[in-house]
């Protein structure tokens, strides 16, 4: 039977970069020992007082359909905290809660996207970034960002690639870079929407892990309120991914025609997880300042390690739960150094070509073991690139 393009269309086919992670977790289900830092899972669970509030929630009866643009007290709480950070107003009516970011993403391209229209995105990418935009029926169209301009997007670049593309969709603290954008580069990147008018799609899931710097989000910029949608989710902030509790924030237009989105495929977030959100998110910054104080912790650790030696390139570490490690010096792709670095450390990292091209001999390594383990894994990892580079230049 025929299938659907858009269906078998959606990942693009062919090679993926992900033959690395998928070889590792091989390796781990035939009983080796790999030290995982691939994937952007933290190394603690839910908390229990997050646990708590979902059981009683549960227990209380709110174990049945929930409202579908989501509970009225968890959109209170998102419309609240966003206008806390942004100093836009906003309501109710400006939030639609999803199960998690990835479902944010999805509706948030379905709402501004029609067939042959173009979305753009910016290379290196969160894997899902391209799938997401063909999912909702336009061309995915990648916009190059470069290890010079350590990866933060310029203007006129996306100025250049905007002839039919209706939205932009960025992320800042970035995945995979760690890179958080500059005020420059935001209001260079809110200049280009205005003139293209173009919507943008704000992916903020890292907004709680900023190491340097700050989080600007691009909604609080001149006259981009009406023209971009912020994407949260409950996964990093609240170390609650697998609970799957999101939100897309705009304007009321796009929200109301979002939830006639929601009613016909989600059909709204189980209500004892929603009450366990706004408990969360009411809890006070001190749990989400803890969940973040790991990888704040883990990303001191690498900058000493860093310092100590010159083979090894670090892509400002500036947010979210990754380190870009420029491996150009060995003489290997990304690709080639995971694989070398599994086969002969057991220690599995993400080439950066898995993001895209603009990566390329760059690895991600997720700060998420803890702390003496990440250490050890990143000395080896340098001691390792050292050699290769010795090897390389005694050629
Ligand atoms: N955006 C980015 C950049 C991510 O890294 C992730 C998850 N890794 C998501 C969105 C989606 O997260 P979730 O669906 O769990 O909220």
């Amino acid at each position: 039977m025929k299938l659907s393009q858009r269906i078998t269309q959606l990942t693009g086919g062919g090679s993926d970069g992900w033959e690395v992670f998928y070889r590792a977790r091989r390796m781990i289900a035939e009983g080796h020992a790999i030290t995982e830092l691939t994937i952007g899972e933290h190394d603690v669970r839910t908390d229990p007082t997050i646990l708590n509030a979902m059981e009683i929630s549960a227990r209380q009866g709110h174990t049945g359909y929930a409202m579908v643009p989501g509970t009225d007290l968890l959109r209170d709480t998102v419309a609240a905290r966003i206008q806390a950070r942004t100093g836009i107003p906003t309501s109710r009516n400006n939030v639609l809660i999803t199960p998690g970011g990835q479902s944010a993403l999805f509706a948030a391209h379905f709402a501004v996207c029609d067939a042959g229209d173009a979305g753009l995105f910016l290379d290196p990418y969160y894997a899902t970034y391209p799938g997401t935009i063909r999912g909702a029926g336009a061309t995915a169209r990648s916009i190059q960002t470069t290890a010079e301009d350590a990866f933060q997007p310029r203007a006129e670049a996306i100025d250049a690639a905007a002839e039919g593309a209706v939205s932009l969709l960025i992320n800042t603290p970035n995945n995979p870079t760690g890179v958080v954008y500059s005020r420059q580069t935001l209001d260079g990147i809110a200049e280009v929407c205005r003139k293209r008018d173009l919507w943008l799609i704000s992916d903020e899931v890292y907004d709680t892990q900023v190491w340097d710097g700050e989080h600007i989000s691009p909604r609080t910029l001149p006259g981009m309120a009406d023209r971009t949608l912020v994407v949260g989710s409950m996964s990093k902030s609240h170390a609650m991914t697998g609970s799957r509790c999101g939100w897309v924030v705009g304007p009321e237009e796009v929200i109301a025609h979002l939830i006639n989105l929601a009613t016909h495929t989600t059909y709204g977030v189980p209500g004892f997880v929603q009450d366990a959100a706004s408990f969360a998110l009411n809890a006070g910054s001190e749990l989400e300042q803890n969940i973040a104080a790991p990888f704040r912790r883990r990303r001191a650790l690498a900058m000493r390690i860093l310092e100590t030696q010159n083979t090894v390139g670090l892509v400002p570490a500036q947010g979210a739960m990754y380190l870009m490690l420029d491996m150009r010096a060995t003489g290997l792709s990304g690709e080639g150094f995971a694989n070398a670095l599994l086969d002969t450390h057991a220690i599995a990292v993400m080439p950066g070509e898995s993001f895209g091209t603009a990566a390329a001999g760059h690895v991600r390594v997720a700060m998420t073991i803890d702390d003496d383990r990440f250490a050890a894994a990143l000395r080896t990892i340098c001691d390792f690139a050292a050699g290769l580079a010795e090897r390389r230049a005694a050629e």
